[in-house]
């Protein structure tokens, strides 16, 4: 038996086969092959398997999500028969006596480009669909086809780390946990296997992963951050017997369905959850949230390969509304930057991806992706309770540019006609000091402030929250934190609006009185928190 150990970020026991996530290398190189015709016929194989992966994934889709979301992947597979597209890789073989991976390479370039500088915006928008088939087709060829465990077996995944949008396109209900040599406990990943309820340990040290293979027996303690592979049987009692206590408090919180958050002396609290998408409201209805304080909306956008035009995101932001039937929804703009990347934005590389451009700061700066999904939000408020959220702000008049480019939004509905809420509130997250220290100033201009402690923490102590370096200095409970957020609580109420908390630190039971106190109207935190929260505020006594 060997142990690991880092930071356990979802505290809950897996037991089960190791499976090692393989991260595809997209980097192509140019070889020189003497027999072509091989190089064409390895060409065909690898799109017959890219057909057949995509042909998997339409089915899938069609079934997850609907005709309309599943087109996508039939539009790709008809690409990969494209005779342009054909002919060019093959010219590129014949004439340069080149590898086919290359070929593909430099042919999803020109097209990419050529895509890419046409007027109409159907076709531009084909410029990240030759990439994405390319790169299948690239990926087959390598033999690197699939990085999906094949078998039905529920399996721990071990990666050096996983960025976000690699974790959300892993099939949930095949992970028993994850461990991650590096990452920090407030990264996304993180807070995606909260999310999912998935148990998980990041920063396990540099000689995990070469001391792990496919198909080894582990136990993972999401608890302690321990990992053992191979455990003795006393490990395994032990693990065994903490995952049946485990089973045994979640199964006593289920009785607190039903019951109000309420403290012993009367003071109320909404406790809502957070979800990254339409797949995570089952959990929120099974654990009783009082609504939804925190969708991020830019997993939608990491879930796809090109930006989701408005019919998808109305589509999408319309079923959680519908599902929480009246009860409130805030779905946060927009977040995509710092650690959430995707290619079809192409976003320069920066030094300090965290205090770079991201957020608002795109959808500010880019203003036709963030209309899209205004008119697509204000859209689904016909059908429930929305609040809308902006992340990432720092001042004054990027609020009062948000009103405007709303009000205009508004203004374009009601002249097609098109039903939506006029009273949807729009709200800020306090994620920034400049935001709490301005935060007097700001209030006035909403209904509602969520703070946002993960990048509140971050921004305030200056630790980046992806640097597992410096996560030893990062001091959740700082009174600089709370003190931020105090005078925000201060200035909300002051000037007629609400405020919640949504950054991770609203599941820390240990501060729920602290919140309490600072008169804190909504907490909102992992699905899977809310009861334990609830359990919290109804053990409190504010008197
Ligand atoms: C936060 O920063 O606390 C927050 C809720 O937003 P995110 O974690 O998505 O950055
Ligand atoms: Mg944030």
């Amino acid at each position: 038996m060997t142990i690991f150990k880092g930071k356990g970020v979802y505290g809950a026991v897996a037991i089960g086969k190791i499976s090692v996530f393989k991260r595809k290398d997209t980097t192509v190189k140019r070889i020189h092959v003497s027999d072509t015709a091989a190089e064409k016929k390895r060409l065909e194989a690898a799109k017959e398997a890219a057909t057949a992966q995509l042909q998997e994934i339409y089915d899938k889709a069609l079934k997850e999500v609907g005709e309309q979301n599943a087109q996508i992947f039939e539009i790709h597979m008809m690409m990969i028969e494209d005779d342009d597209y054909n002919e060019s890789i093959e010219s590129i073989i014949d004439t340069q006596s080149v590898n086919a991976e290359y070929a593909v390479s430099v042919t999803a370039d020109n097209f990419s480009e050529m895509f890419a500088s046409m007027d109409d915006a159907y076709m531009q928008a084909r410029s990240a669909d030759v990439k994405d088939i390319s790169n299948r087709i690239i990926a087959c060829l390598s033999d690197d086809g699939s990085q999906e465990n094949s078998s039905d077996e529920k399996v721990i995944i071990c990666a050096d780390d996983l960025a976000p949008s690699e974790t959300v396109l892993l099939d949930k209900d095949k992970v028993l946990a994850f461990v991650t040599s590096h990452g920090s406990s407030n990264s996304h990943t993180a807070i995606l296997a909260r999310n999912m309820n998935i148990p998980a340990v990041i920063g396990a040290g540099d000689d995990f992963l070469s001391a792990v293979s496919d198909g080894m027996f582990a136990a993972v303690d999401g608890y302690t951050g321990e990992v053992f592979l191979s455990p003795d049987t006393e490990a395994l009692e032990k693990l065994e017997t903490k995952q049946k206590e485990d089973e045994e408090k979640k199964r006593l919180l289920q009785e607190l369905k039903g019951k109000e958050n309420v403290t012993l002396d009367g003071t109320r609290i909404n406790i809502f959850a957070n979800i990254g998408g339409v797949d995570h409201i089952g959990a929120v209805l099974a654990n009783d949230a009082g609504g939804i304080g925190l969708f991020r909306s830019e997993f939608l956008y990491l879930e796809s390969s090109d930006y989701p035009t408005e019919e998808q995101q109305f589509a999408a932001y319309k079923k959680v509304l519908e599902s929480m039937a009246g009860k409130k929804v805030i779905i946060r703009t927009l977040d995509i930057g710092a650690d959430k990347k995707v290619d079809y934005f192409d976003l320069a590389k920066e030094d300090n991806p965290a205090l770079g451009f991201r957020a608002i700061r795109i959808c500010l700066t880019r203003p036709e992706i963030f209309r899209t999904q205004l008119r697509a939000l204000y859209r689904a408020s016909a059908f429930g309770k929305l609040g809308i959220m902006f992340p990432m702000i720092t001042s004054v008049s990027e609020v009062e540019q948000i009103k405007k480019i709303c009000a205009e939004v508004r203004e374009e509905l009601r002249a097609d006609g098109v039903d939506f809420d006029e009273n949807a509130e729009l709200g800020i997250m306090i994620e920034t000091p400049a935001a709490a220290v301005i935060s007097d100033k700001l209030a006035p201009l909403v209904d509602f402030f969520s703070v946002g402690t993960n990048d509140l923490t971050q921004y305030t102590l200056a630790c980046d929250r992806q640097n597992s370096a410096v996560e030893q200095f990062v001091d959740t409970h700082h009174e600089a934190i709370l003190r931020l957020i105090e005078m925000s609580a201060k200035n909300a109420h002051a000037n007629g609006a609400w405020i919640g908390i949504c950054g991770e630190l609203a599941a820390d039971t240990s501060l729920t009185e602290t919140f309490l106190r600072m008169g804190i109207d909504e907490l909102s935190v992992s699905p899977s928190f809310v009861l334990k929260v609830r359990d919290a505020v109804r053990h409190t006594d504010l008197s």
